[in-house]
Protein backbone atom coordinates (compact mmCIF):
# COMPACT_ATOMS: atom_id res chain seq x y z
CA UNK A 1 0.00 0.00 0.00
CA UNK A 2 1.34 3.51 -0.82
CA UNK A 3 2.12 5.55 2.04
CA UNK A 4 -0.24 8.50 2.96
CA UNK A 5 1.34 11.82 3.14
CA UNK A 6 -0.49 14.50 4.67
CA UNK A 7 3.39 16.15 5.54
CA UNK A 8 2.21 19.50 4.29
CA UNK A 9 -0.67 19.84 6.63
CA UNK A 10 1.27 18.94 9.61
CA UNK A 11 2.22 21.80 11.48
CA UNK A 12 5.87 23.61 11.78
CA UNK A 13 8.06 22.18 14.46
CA UNK A 14 10.74 24.27 14.74
CA UNK A 15 14.21 22.49 14.93
CA UNK A 16 15.08 22.68 18.79
CA UNK A 17 18.44 24.18 19.42
CA UNK A 18 18.34 22.21 22.96
CA UNK A 19 18.54 18.83 20.99
CA UNK A 20 21.43 19.80 18.86
CA UNK A 21 23.03 21.07 22.31
CA UNK A 22 22.35 17.63 24.13
CA UNK A 23 23.56 15.76 21.01
CA UNK A 24 27.11 17.61 20.82
CA UNK A 25 27.12 17.01 24.84
CA UNK A 26 26.40 13.26 24.87
CA UNK A 27 29.34 12.86 22.38
CA UNK A 28 31.56 14.76 24.37
CA UNK A 29 30.38 12.97 27.49
CA UNK A 30 30.35 9.26 25.90
CA UNK A 31 34.17 9.81 24.67
CA UNK A 32 34.87 11.04 28.16
CA UNK A 33 35.42 14.55 27.57
CA UNK A 34 34.18 17.33 29.87
CA UNK A 35 30.81 18.53 29.51
CA UNK A 36 29.20 21.35 31.73
CA UNK A 37 25.88 21.55 31.58
CA UNK A 38 24.86 25.03 31.66
CA UNK A 39 21.53 24.54 28.75
CA UNK A 40 19.31 22.89 30.62
CA UNK A 41 17.46 25.33 33.16
CA UNK A 42 16.03 22.68 35.83
CA UNK A 43 16.60 23.10 39.74
CA UNK A 44 19.68 21.35 41.15
CA UNK A 45 18.07 21.08 45.07
CA UNK A 46 15.92 17.94 45.98
CA UNK A 47 12.44 18.51 47.31
CA UNK A 48 12.50 18.66 51.13
CA UNK A 49 12.06 14.75 52.50
CA UNK A 50 9.15 15.79 54.34
CA UNK A 51 7.06 16.66 50.74
CA UNK A 52 8.01 13.54 49.51
CA UNK A 53 7.04 11.45 52.22
CA UNK A 54 3.09 12.99 51.93
CA UNK A 55 3.60 11.48 47.93
CA UNK A 56 4.35 8.50 49.53
CA UNK A 57 1.34 8.53 51.52
CA UNK A 58 -0.69 9.94 49.15
CA UNK A 59 0.07 7.06 46.16
CA UNK A 60 -3.01 4.65 46.73
CA UNK A 61 -5.34 8.36 46.35
CA UNK A 62 -6.59 7.46 42.72
CA UNK A 63 -9.94 9.07 42.37
CA UNK A 64 -10.00 12.06 39.87
CA UNK A 65 -10.09 15.12 41.71
CA UNK A 66 -12.36 19.06 40.58
CA UNK A 67 -11.08 20.07 37.02
CA UNK A 68 -10.24 23.31 38.69
CA UNK A 69 -8.45 21.76 41.67
CA UNK A 70 -8.79 19.86 45.11
CA UNK A 71 -10.02 22.92 47.60
CA UNK A 72 -8.08 22.44 50.17
CA UNK A 73 -5.04 23.07 47.93
CA UNK A 74 -6.20 25.82 46.49
CA UNK A 75 -6.81 27.28 49.63
CA UNK A 76 -3.25 26.43 50.99
CA UNK A 77 -1.80 27.80 47.83
CA UNK A 78 -3.72 31.44 48.02
CA UNK A 79 -2.96 31.50 52.06
CA UNK A 80 0.55 30.94 51.41
CA UNK A 81 1.05 33.36 48.49
CA UNK A 82 -0.92 35.93 50.37
CA UNK A 83 1.52 35.40 53.74
CA UNK A 84 4.41 35.75 51.87
CA UNK A 85 3.90 37.98 48.79
CA UNK A 86 1.29 40.01 50.06
CA UNK A 87 -0.97 38.79 47.45
CA UNK A 88 -5.30 39.10 48.03
CA UNK A 89 -6.11 35.96 46.51
CA UNK A 90 -9.04 33.75 47.00
CA UNK A 91 -9.12 30.30 46.45
CA UNK A 92 -12.48 30.06 44.28
CA UNK A 93 -10.09 31.97 41.84
CA UNK A 94 -7.55 29.76 41.37
CA UNK A 95 -7.25 27.13 38.85
CA UNK A 96 -4.68 23.95 39.30
CA UNK A 97 -2.96 22.15 36.56
CA UNK A 98 -0.18 19.97 35.63
CA UNK A 99 2.23 22.47 35.28
CA UNK A 100 1.92 26.12 34.89
CA UNK A 101 2.61 25.35 31.26
CA UNK A 102 -0.30 23.75 30.33
CA UNK A 103 -2.46 26.79 32.22
CA UNK A 104 -0.56 29.30 29.78
CA UNK A 105 -2.04 26.83 27.00
CA UNK A 106 -5.10 26.70 28.22
CA UNK A 107 -5.46 31.27 28.73
CA UNK A 108 -4.24 31.27 25.22
CA UNK A 109 -6.73 28.80 24.04
CA UNK A 110 -9.41 29.95 26.09
CA UNK A 111 -9.90 32.72 23.26
CA UNK A 112 -11.29 32.28 20.04
CA UNK A 113 -9.35 35.43 18.57
CA UNK A 114 -6.35 37.36 20.13
CA UNK A 115 -2.87 38.83 19.53
CA UNK A 116 0.33 37.73 21.59
CA UNK A 117 3.21 40.19 22.12
CA UNK A 118 6.15 38.57 23.76
CA UNK A 119 9.13 40.91 24.80
CA UNK A 120 12.48 39.02 23.03
CA UNK A 121 14.07 37.39 24.46
CA UNK A 122 11.18 35.21 25.99
CA UNK A 123 10.91 31.63 27.59
CA UNK A 124 11.02 29.36 24.63
CA UNK A 125 7.45 27.92 24.51
CA UNK A 126 4.87 30.55 24.72
CA UNK A 127 5.76 31.70 21.21
CA UNK A 128 4.43 27.92 20.23
CA UNK A 129 1.96 27.70 22.08
CA UNK A 130 0.44 31.07 20.79
CA UNK A 131 0.34 29.93 17.18
CA UNK A 132 -0.78 26.49 18.55
CA UNK A 133 -3.76 28.52 19.71
CA UNK A 134 -4.12 30.02 16.88
CA UNK A 135 -2.95 33.49 17.42
CA UNK A 136 -0.60 36.02 16.12
CA UNK A 137 2.53 36.28 18.15
CA UNK A 138 4.50 39.34 17.75
CA UNK A 139 7.86 40.15 19.39
CA UNK A 140 9.06 43.47 21.06
CA UNK A 141 12.86 43.57 21.14
CA UNK A 142 14.29 44.52 24.58
CA UNK A 143 18.35 46.10 25.05
CA UNK A 144 20.98 44.89 26.98
CA UNK A 145 20.66 48.64 28.44
CA UNK A 146 17.55 48.20 29.93
CA UNK A 147 18.48 44.98 31.26
CA UNK A 148 16.37 42.83 28.50
CA UNK A 149 13.30 44.33 30.06
CA UNK A 150 10.15 45.85 28.20
CA UNK A 151 9.72 49.18 28.65
CA UNK A 152 6.65 51.19 29.35
CA UNK A 153 7.37 53.45 25.85
CA UNK A 154 7.85 50.14 23.66
CA UNK A 155 4.54 48.38 25.15
CA UNK A 156 2.80 51.77 24.12
CA UNK A 157 4.29 52.37 20.80
CA UNK A 158 3.35 48.48 20.56
CA UNK A 159 -0.53 49.14 21.25
CA UNK A 160 -0.74 52.58 19.38
CA UNK A 161 0.35 51.00 16.39
CA UNK A 162 -1.81 47.65 16.34
CA UNK A 163 -4.06 47.68 13.13
CA UNK A 164 -7.28 46.67 15.32
CA UNK A 165 -7.33 47.26 18.87
CA UNK A 166 -10.36 45.68 19.78
CA UNK A 167 -8.71 42.56 19.30
CA UNK A 168 -7.43 40.77 22.93
CA UNK A 169 -3.87 41.61 23.36
CA UNK A 170 -1.96 39.17 25.73
CA UNK A 171 1.12 39.60 27.03
CA UNK A 172 3.69 37.56 28.77
CA UNK A 173 5.25 39.29 31.29
CA UNK A 174 7.81 36.86 33.40
CA UNK A 175 10.23 37.55 36.05
CA UNK A 176 12.41 36.82 37.57
CA UNK A 177 13.11 35.92 33.91
CA UNK A 178 14.41 32.93 32.11
CA UNK A 179 15.99 33.20 29.83
CA UNK A 180 17.80 36.84 31.42
CA UNK A 181 17.40 36.39 35.65
CA UNK A 182 15.98 39.84 36.04
CA UNK A 183 13.30 41.59 37.62
CA UNK A 184 11.26 44.83 37.23
CA UNK A 185 11.00 47.10 40.38
CA UNK A 186 8.18 48.75 42.22
CA UNK A 187 8.08 51.70 40.40
CA UNK A 188 9.38 49.98 36.78
CA UNK A 189 6.31 47.98 37.35
CA UNK A 190 4.05 51.05 38.03
CA UNK A 191 5.17 52.67 34.86
CA UNK A 192 4.48 49.43 33.02
CA UNK A 193 0.82 49.44 34.75
CA UNK A 194 -0.23 52.45 33.20
CA UNK A 195 0.27 51.73 29.85
CA UNK A 196 -1.15 47.70 30.44
CA UNK A 197 -4.79 50.05 31.96
CA UNK A 198 -4.40 52.47 28.79
CA UNK A 199 -4.74 49.69 26.10
CA UNK A 200 -6.52 46.85 28.01
CA UNK A 201 -4.01 44.35 27.55
CA UNK A 202 -4.68 41.10 29.44
CA UNK A 203 -1.42 40.24 31.45
CA UNK A 204 0.30 36.62 31.76
CA UNK A 205 2.40 37.33 35.11
CA UNK A 206 4.73 34.56 34.71
CA UNK A 207 5.97 34.30 37.98
CA UNK A 208 7.13 30.74 38.45
CA UNK A 209 9.93 32.22 39.90
CA UNK A 210 8.96 34.84 41.73
CA UNK A 211 9.86 33.45 45.26
CA UNK A 212 13.25 32.43 44.06
CA UNK A 213 13.82 36.36 44.06
CA UNK A 214 17.39 36.81 45.92
CA UNK A 215 16.17 39.97 47.28
CA UNK A 216 12.15 40.38 48.16
CA UNK A 217 12.18 44.11 47.40
CA UNK A 218 10.59 42.85 44.13
CA UNK A 219 6.87 43.54 43.69
CA UNK A 220 4.08 42.00 41.04
CA UNK A 221 2.81 43.64 38.26
CA UNK A 222 -0.47 42.11 39.52
CA UNK A 223 -0.03 45.13 42.84
CA UNK A 224 -0.64 47.50 40.49
CA UNK A 225 -2.58 46.30 37.49
CA UNK A 226 -4.79 43.69 39.49
CA UNK A 227 -7.63 43.91 37.14
CA UNK A 228 -6.34 42.57 33.84
CA UNK A 229 -3.31 40.48 35.58
CA UNK A 230 -3.49 36.06 35.26
CA UNK A 231 -1.02 35.01 37.61
CA UNK A 232 1.09 32.17 36.75
CA UNK A 233 3.12 29.75 39.53
CA UNK A 234 3.58 26.38 40.90
CA UNK A 235 6.21 24.40 42.16
CA UNK A 236 8.57 23.73 39.69
CA UNK A 237 11.33 25.67 40.49
CA UNK A 238 11.05 26.58 44.33
CA UNK A 239 10.28 23.24 45.71
CA UNK A 240 12.63 21.34 43.52
CA UNK A 241 9.18 19.73 41.40
CA UNK A 242 9.59 20.28 37.64
CA UNK A 243 8.38 16.61 36.95
CA UNK A 244 5.22 16.32 39.48
CA UNK A 245 3.90 18.62 37.33
CA UNK A 246 1.96 21.05 38.92
CA UNK A 247 1.30 24.65 38.26
CA UNK A 248 -1.94 27.20 39.14
CA UNK A 249 -3.11 30.57 37.13
CA UNK A 250 -5.09 33.05 39.21
CA UNK A 251 -7.52 34.83 37.71
CA UNK A 252 -8.91 38.34 38.99
CA UNK A 253 -12.56 38.62 39.31
CA UNK A 254 -12.24 41.79 37.36
CA UNK A 255 -11.42 39.35 34.31
CA UNK A 256 -14.85 37.80 34.92
CA UNK A 257 -16.33 33.96 35.34
CA UNK A 258 -16.42 33.64 31.38
CA UNK A 259 -12.56 33.58 31.39
CA UNK A 260 -12.44 31.41 34.55
CA UNK A 261 -15.00 29.14 33.06
CA UNK A 262 -13.39 28.95 29.82
CA UNK A 263 -10.12 27.39 30.86
CA UNK A 264 -11.83 25.32 33.24
CA UNK A 265 -13.46 23.98 29.93
CA UNK A 266 -10.51 24.06 28.06
CA UNK A 267 -8.85 21.85 31.40
CA UNK A 268 -11.49 19.58 31.80
CA UNK A 269 -11.38 18.67 28.06
CA UNK A 270 -7.85 18.46 27.78
CA UNK A 271 -5.71 17.06 31.04
CA UNK A 272 -8.87 16.73 32.94
CA UNK A 273 -7.42 17.06 36.48
CA UNK A 274 -3.71 17.43 38.01
CA UNK A 275 -2.71 14.02 39.10
CA UNK A 276 -4.13 13.62 42.89
CA UNK A 277 -1.39 12.09 45.05
CA UNK A 278 0.45 15.27 43.82
CA UNK A 279 -2.41 17.65 45.17
CA UNK A 280 -1.86 16.16 47.77
CA UNK A 281 1.57 16.47 48.63
CA UNK A 282 1.20 20.09 46.85
CA UNK A 283 -1.28 20.93 49.53
CA UNK A 284 1.56 19.93 52.34
CA UNK A 285 4.00 21.92 50.55
CA UNK A 286 2.30 25.05 50.98
CA UNK A 287 0.62 24.45 54.25
CA UNK A 288 3.87 23.77 55.83
CA UNK A 289 5.14 27.61 55.65
CA UNK A 290 7.94 27.31 58.20
CA UNK A 291 9.31 24.33 55.73
CA UNK A 292 8.99 26.42 52.78
CA UNK A 293 10.18 29.99 53.92
CA UNK A 294 13.41 28.01 55.07
CA UNK A 295 13.84 25.83 51.99
CA UNK A 296 13.41 29.38 49.81
CA UNK A 297 15.65 30.76 52.03
CA UNK A 298 18.39 28.73 51.81
CA UNK A 299 18.24 28.36 48.16
CA UNK A 300 18.57 31.82 47.28
CA UNK A 301 21.37 32.49 49.07
CA UNK A 302 23.34 29.54 47.74
CA UNK A 303 21.88 30.50 44.29
CA UNK A 304 22.61 34.52 44.60
CA UNK A 305 26.51 33.63 45.43
CA UNK A 306 27.42 31.06 42.78
CA UNK A 307 25.34 33.75 40.32
CA UNK A 308 27.96 36.30 41.47
CA UNK A 309 30.94 34.08 41.31
CA UNK A 310 30.09 33.99 37.42
CA UNK A 311 29.31 37.39 37.25
CA UNK A 312 32.37 38.44 38.57
CA UNK A 313 34.43 36.08 36.18
CA UNK A 314 32.63 36.65 33.20
CA UNK A 315 33.08 40.82 34.00
CA UNK A 316 36.51 40.66 34.28
CA UNK A 317 36.61 38.82 30.52
CA UNK A 318 34.87 42.06 29.27
CA UNK A 319 31.60 39.65 28.89
CA UNK A 320 28.27 41.87 29.37
CA UNK A 321 26.07 40.30 31.81
CA UNK A 322 23.59 41.45 34.40
CA UNK A 323 23.57 40.13 38.15
CA UNK A 324 20.59 37.67 38.41
CA UNK A 325 17.94 38.79 40.75
CA UNK A 326 15.98 35.44 40.41
CA UNK A 327 15.97 32.14 39.54
CA UNK A 328 18.93 30.25 37.61
CA UNK A 329 19.98 32.25 34.56
CA UNK A 330 22.42 34.70 33.33
CA UNK A 331 22.01 36.37 29.89
CA UNK A 332 25.61 37.07 28.93
CA UNK A 333 26.18 39.43 25.66
CA UNK A 334 29.56 38.77 23.73
CA UNK A 335 29.29 41.38 21.63
CA UNK A 336 32.43 43.07 22.77
CA UNK A 337 33.99 39.67 21.02
CA UNK A 338 32.11 40.09 17.74
CA UNK A 339 34.80 41.02 15.47
CA UNK A 340 37.30 38.64 16.63
CA UNK A 341 34.18 36.08 16.60
CA UNK A 342 33.67 37.17 12.48
CA UNK A 343 37.43 36.09 11.92
CA UNK A 344 37.16 32.73 13.51
CA UNK A 345 33.56 33.09 11.15
CA UNK A 346 31.09 32.81 13.57
CA UNK A 347 27.85 35.83 12.99
CA UNK A 348 25.30 34.01 14.80
CA UNK A 349 24.49 32.91 18.56
CA UNK A 350 23.90 29.80 17.35
CA UNK A 351 27.31 29.54 15.73
CA UNK A 352 28.90 30.75 19.13
CA UNK A 353 27.05 28.40 21.68
CA UNK A 354 28.15 25.68 18.70
CA UNK A 355 31.72 26.29 18.79
CA UNK A 356 31.76 26.99 22.31
CA UNK A 357 30.22 23.10 22.92
CA UNK A 358 32.86 21.88 20.19
CA UNK A 359 35.95 23.52 21.71
CA UNK A 360 34.89 23.27 25.53
CA UNK A 361 32.51 21.24 26.62
CA UNK A 362 30.12 24.10 27.85
CA UNK A 363 26.36 24.08 26.83
CA UNK A 364 24.66 26.82 26.24
CA UNK A 365 21.64 28.34 24.59
CA UNK A 366 22.23 30.79 22.17
CA UNK A 367 19.62 33.89 22.97
CA UNK A 368 17.91 33.26 19.12
CA UNK A 369 16.21 29.96 21.06
CA UNK A 370 14.64 32.89 23.10
CA UNK A 371 13.53 35.09 20.23
CA UNK A 372 16.87 37.22 19.69
CA UNK A 373 17.77 38.01 16.27
CA UNK A 374 20.03 35.14 14.97
CA UNK A 375 22.82 37.79 14.89
CA UNK A 376 22.95 38.70 18.77
CA UNK A 377 25.64 37.23 20.38
CA UNK A 378 23.82 36.00 23.08
CA UNK A 379 23.31 33.35 25.32
CA UNK A 380 21.44 31.93 28.48
CA UNK A 381 23.62 30.14 30.70
CA UNK A 382 22.11 28.23 33.54
CA UNK A 383 24.78 28.24 36.35
CA UNK A 384 22.88 24.73 38.14
CA UNK A 385 25.66 22.65 37.30
CA UNK A 386 26.55 21.27 41.06
CA UNK A 387 25.16 18.95 43.70
CA UNK A 388 22.14 20.45 44.81
CA UNK A 389 21.34 18.19 47.98
CA UNK A 390 25.12 17.92 49.06
CA UNK A 391 25.62 22.09 48.75
CA UNK A 392 22.59 22.16 50.79
CA UNK A 393 23.70 20.36 53.98
CA UNK A 394 26.39 23.11 54.40
CA UNK A 395 27.09 26.53 55.57
CA UNK A 396 27.44 29.59 52.79
CA UNK A 397 31.23 29.86 52.95
CA UNK A 398 31.73 26.63 52.96
CA UNK A 399 29.95 25.51 49.69
CA UNK A 400 32.26 24.61 46.57
CA UNK A 401 30.77 23.98 43.40
CA UNK A 402 33.60 22.47 41.05
CA UNK A 403 31.80 22.43 37.82
CA UNK A 404 30.10 25.61 37.39
CA UNK A 405 33.85 27.65 38.45
CA UNK A 406 36.06 25.08 36.26
CA UNK A 407 33.13 25.69 33.22
CA UNK A 408 33.06 29.73 33.56
CA UNK A 409 37.06 29.63 34.10
CA UNK A 410 37.13 27.84 30.31
CA UNK A 411 34.73 29.76 28.66
CA UNK A 412 36.64 32.91 30.25
CA UNK A 413 40.42 30.73 28.95
CA UNK A 414 38.11 30.54 25.72
CA UNK A 415 37.47 33.96 25.04
CA UNK A 416 41.11 35.10 25.99
CA UNK A 417 42.42 32.81 23.09
CA UNK A 418 40.54 34.10 20.44
N1 LIG B 1 7.57 29.65 32.73
C1 LIG B 1 8.90 29.71 32.71
C2 LIG B 1 9.57 31.03 32.50
C3 LIG B 1 9.67 28.55 32.86
O1 LIG B 1 11.01 28.62 32.85
C4 LIG B 1 9.01 27.31 33.03
C5 LIG B 1 9.76 26.06 33.16
O2 LIG B 1 10.88 25.91 32.75
C6 LIG B 1 7.62 27.32 33.05
C7 LIG B 1 6.91 28.50 32.91
C8 LIG B 1 6.83 26.06 33.18
O3 LIG B 1 6.76 25.60 34.45
P1 LIG B 1 5.83 24.39 34.87
O4 LIG B 1 6.76 23.31 35.28
O5 LIG B 1 4.98 24.92 35.98
O6 LIG B 1 4.99 23.99 33.69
Amino acid sequence: MENINFDEYLRESKHSETLLINQLSLARAESKQNVYKFGFGQSPFPIPEAITEKLIEAAHRKEYMNVQGDLTLRKAIAEFHNEVEGKNWKADRIIVGTGSKILIFCLMSAFKKAEVLLPSPSWVSYDPQGKLAGHPVHWVETRYEDRWRLMPDQLNHFCEQRADRNIPLILVLNYPNNPTGQSYNKEELKALAEVMRKHKVIVIADEIYSLLTYQQDYGSIADYYPEGCVVSSGISKWCGAGGWRLGFHYIPEQLGDNLLNAMIGVASETYSCAPSPIQVAATHAYQNKKLAKDFIDKQTRLLNKISQYCVEQLTKSDVLVHKTEGGFYLFPDFRQYKEKLEKSGITTGEQLTTKIMQDTGIALLPGSAFGMPFESLTARLAFVDFDGGQIFEKNLQDITYPMVEAGILALCDWLEKL
